[in-house]
């Protein structure tokens, strides 16, 4: 072994080291080359591997070679939050290059179940070329300039082969955003002689680090979900190719080496994807990866881990659409030289891997082209005959007061091309259809699984992430089709009012006019108890949370508050109703003391090293985005110096806060005490409980008689010879896996009439949760806002152990007073990935109601 890792450390050290010639390093096998085309490294200045490649160069470089060769073409199909363009290079003969349009529609006929062609072999196959979707995994955006360079100038046998039978797609960077933080990160850190010690600065970047996009999201989560720029023009893309084989390259631990699939055998299985994809076609392509890596002797393992149970993966949700996503890991660099257990790892080395699987693909894709488009024209035409196991035929939907949460949906719903109808005032999916199989991931939830250890989330119902109030049918009455979702939110235009403007707090967009109301300098109060009054859209009932804007308490003319009441209701499109008296039909009136004004909010969150990232994003992203409204972001490090009596709100999500030492724990106690509200979400409201900030407890693990009773018949079992429980050491990580909570989805009883209950209509409420952190229900009867219902579970994996002992006796969300002010604790996620429109309510009300909300005693 000695000898091996002394030859393994000469090998990488004269690579990076004396910088051989690259070309020879990465692909001799190639040759030979157009010498028309500039290398990466005639183009850059440096050679793959020496540096970090910026996102524009590796745009200016594929631009470049669209511009010069006849086998190339480049198209932008989106832009990031930061700007930066998302581009595709197709790359293929120039032959089929002309003729594209014709290869396209040819090969959609394989994916419109209606048709039948049987030319299997005759049309190129698809291949998309993934790269670098998690930013600071950087050796395969590198590996995707060596591709395009290669496909583009090799006039190899082996090259042009491929050219002729596929067309292949390269996009080079998913992630632009994220792998240019990580990029600017390791190149200003870079030394002259390299240094491979794992502590230094090149290898341990700051937080957030550059894996998510720029609201730190992992983009590799959000091709179900389609929250960002990225993923949206992504899916456009792939619904407009469905291409045969997609790839997703990634990295993993320096000490690691490469994977690829397939994943565990007898794993998490998306019990939505059939069977083949699993069994046959990932063993048809591993021999091939198998034989690439063998030949220049680097050391990989398949089958041990990953799971493509959550279909929002890169390398999951082109399953669904018929085609063979493959994901690939490689041990990481991060930067440019590390020392690992066998010696160094250098970039070179990283990338060649990446490289080398790329070209492996593309040989099993053109090799089995047939082979898999068949497969891709069965998989479309199940959907017709596939009967679900449910035994439902469709799923149906209606949201009567949340019309823009109900649009979101439907959006959501286009976006993967499932059929939607309508009639009256329901919405109707059907089972059978092309995309059969994306109606059961939005719809279908499941509690049994081969495996219970996974890699990711085990709950995708979207329909439960958006508070959809849905069920299955047995037989489907379709109605009118939705084709797009101009027309869904319809509200009457608001005439002026001479007395009283009011607004339902149902509406999902009703947060971000309230705040544009308020930032206008309008006094706006909410109902903390419901009324009937007649208004400009006749009799309306008006529930908890509705907002009241009255003319005359405004320092504004009637007409200047018209105009401030019109633009928040043209900008985020909620029903507002206009009154001439303040005398109600039912309930309070427009005078009631049950009328409180809300405080504008003003908004921090503290954010840096140990805290979520992801978490904090999601608050961020929502807050920017969806509510236009702004949130200071606080580095922990500044938080001593921070004047926090600027804020009346403060977020605090997962994390392990170690910088606030005790005076700083009292600066947050005390500025909450003066009427403020601290917000904590999952591993921040055990930071509060663990803390003593708050008097409130975590649900403990046994009762002290449950203890007694196990020790008691522990010692007799002892005692006839039973010895203690031995189990074999191979299989603790499993046993120990399936006590995490990998992300599930529980049923909660929430309290309606409570502020941060307002907007909700019915108290059974899904929510989100992968963490172990379990409230126990407060003292007082107040002040437990939502708990876990008798039967919670509704989707996703948990232990028995977890659902009987902690999630069925706790609490979802605690208000814990602390002098004038509270803290509103959430057990669970709210903002989990963006996506939760169903909860984000709960969240807002802590915001915009939270300085109304005392705990009475
Ligand atoms: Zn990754």
């Amino acid at each position: 072994m000695k000898g091996t890792k002394y030859y393994f450390t000469l090998i990488c050290t004269f690579i990076c080291i004396n910088s051989i010639v690259a070309q020879d390093y990465y692909f001799k096998d190639k040759a030979p080359f157009n010498e028309a085309i500039p290398t990466p490294e005639e183009f850059l200045g440096y050679e793959i591997g020496e540096h970090h490649t910026r996102h524009d160069l590796i745009v200016a470089y594929l631009t470049k070679l669209a511009e010069i060769s006849d086998r190339a073409s480049i198209e932008v199909y989106g832009k990031t939050h930061e700007k930066r363009k998302l581009v595709m290079l197709t790359v293929t003969s120039p032959e089929n290059l002309k003729n594209l349009e014709t290869i396209k529609s040819n090969h959609l006929q394989f994916v419109n179940p209606a048709k039948t062609p049987k030319n299997y072999d005759e049309v190129p196959v698809i291949i998309q070329l993934g790269y670098n979707v998690h930013g600071n995994e950087p050796s395969s955006s590198e590996a995707a300039l060596l591709t395009a360079y290669t496909l583009v100038a090799s006039n190899s046998i082996e090259v042009l082969n491929y050219l002729e039978k596929s067309v292949i797609f390269i996009d080079p960077t998913i992630n632009p955003d994220g792998r240019d933080r990580h990029t600017q990160w390791v190149n200003q850190y870079q030394s002259k002689i390299l240094v491979s010690d794992n502590i230094d600065a090149e290898h341990t970047e700051a937080w957030p680090r550059g894996r998510t996009n720029h609201y730190w999201f992992d983009l590799n989560r959000d091709w179900l979900l389609a929250v960002h720029p990225e993923s949206q023009g992504k899916l456009k893309w792939m619904h407009t190719w469905y291409p045969n084989v997609v790839t997703d390259f990634h990295e993993m631990g320096t000490n690691s080496h490469h994977f690829f699939e397939p994943m565990k055998p007898i794993g998490s299985f998306d019990p939505i994807m059939p069977e083949e994809n699993y069994e046959d076609l990932n063993n048809l392509f591993a021999p091939y990866f198998a034989n690439a890596l063998d030949k220049i002797g680097s050391l990989y393992y398949t089958k041990e881990s990953f799971d493509g149970t959550y279909p929002g993966y890169g390398s999951s949700y082109p399953d669904l659409q018929g085609g063979l996503a493959l994901l690939f890991e490689q041990a990481s660099s991060r930067g440019h030289l590390q020392d690992t257990d066998y010696g160094k790892i250098t970039f070179p080395f990283t990338i060649r891997n990446q490289f080398t699987s790329t070209f492996a693909t593309i040989e099993a894709a053109v090799a089995n082209k047939g082979y898999l488009r068949k497969y891709q024209q069965e998989f479309f035409k199940s959907g017709l005959t596939k009967k679900a196991k449910t035994g439902f035929s469709g799923y149906e939907f209606e949201e009567k007061y949340d019309q823009n949460r109900k649009k979101a949906f439907i959006a959501q719903l286009l976006t993967h091309k499932i059929k939607v109808y309508k009639k009256g005032d329901t919405y109707t999916v059907p089972l059978k259809q092309k995309q059969h199989r994306m109606v059961q991931t939005m719809f279908e939830t499941y509690d049994k699984y081969s495996d219970s250890v996974f890699y990711d989330a085990s709950a995708w119902s979207v329909a439960n992430f958006y508070n959809m109030d849905y069920k299955g049918i047995k037989s489907v009455k379709l109605g009118s089709e939705v084709t797009s979702t101009k027309g869904i939110v319809q509200n009457n235009k608001i005439e002026k009012a001479a007395y009283a403007y009011i607004v339902n707090w149902d509406d999902y967009n009703t947060p971000a006019a309230l705040y544009h109301m308020q930032s206008k300098g309008l006094k706006v109060a909410a109902a903390f108890k419901p009324f009937t009054i007649g208004t400009s859209d006749g009799e309306v009932n008006f529930n908890y949370g509705s907002l009241l804007i009255p003319v005359s308490k405004q320092d504004k003319t009637s007409a200047e508050v018209y105009q401030i009441v019109l633009e928040a209701q043209e900008k985020f499109n909620v029903p507002v109703s206009g009154t001439n008296s303040g005398y109600s039909i039912k309930g309070i009136d427009l005078g009631s003391n049950n009328f409180r004004v809300l405080k504008k909010p003003k908004v921090a969150m503290l954010i840096g090293e140990g805290v979520s990232s992801y978490e904090a994003g999601e608050v961020w992203h929502l807050l920017d985005t969806r509510m236009h409204m702004p949130i200071t972001k606080i580095r922990m490090n500044n938080y001593s110096s921070a004047k926090l009596d600027t804020y009346n709100a403060l977020v605090m999500v997962s994390g392990k806060y170690s910088q606030l030492d005790s005076l700083q724990m009292q600066k947050l106690k005390n500025w909450t005490a003066k009427g403020n509200t601290l917000i904590t979400i999952a591993g921040g409201s055990k930071w509060v409980i663990d803390k003593k900030i708050v008097k409130e407890s975590l649900t403990k693990k046994e009762t002290a008689k449950e203890k007694e009773n196990k020790d008691k018949k522990e010692n007799i079992d002892t005692k006839l010879g039973q010895v203690a429980k031995r189990l074999p050491y191979v299989e603790a990580s499993e046993h120990l896996g399936r006590e995490r909570l990998g992300g599930a989805i529980f049923e909660v009883d929430l309290d309606i009439t409570h502020p941060l209950g307002f907007g909700y209509r019915s108290s059974k409420l899904p929510v989100y949760k992968n963490n172990l952190v379990f409230l126990a229900p407060s003292k007082n009867p107040y002040a437990t806002v939502a708990k876990y219902t008798e039967n919670p579970h509704i989707d996703g994996f948990i232990s028995e152990n977890n659902l009987e002992k902690f999630i069925k006796p706790s609490a979802s969300i605690l208000v814990s007073p602390i002098g004038k002010g509270r803290v509103v604790l959430f057990a669970d996620n709210p903002n989990f990935r963006g996506a939760w429109y169903g909860t984000n309510k709960l969240f807002l009300n802590a915001l915009f109601l939270g300085g109304e909300i005392s705990v009475p005693k």
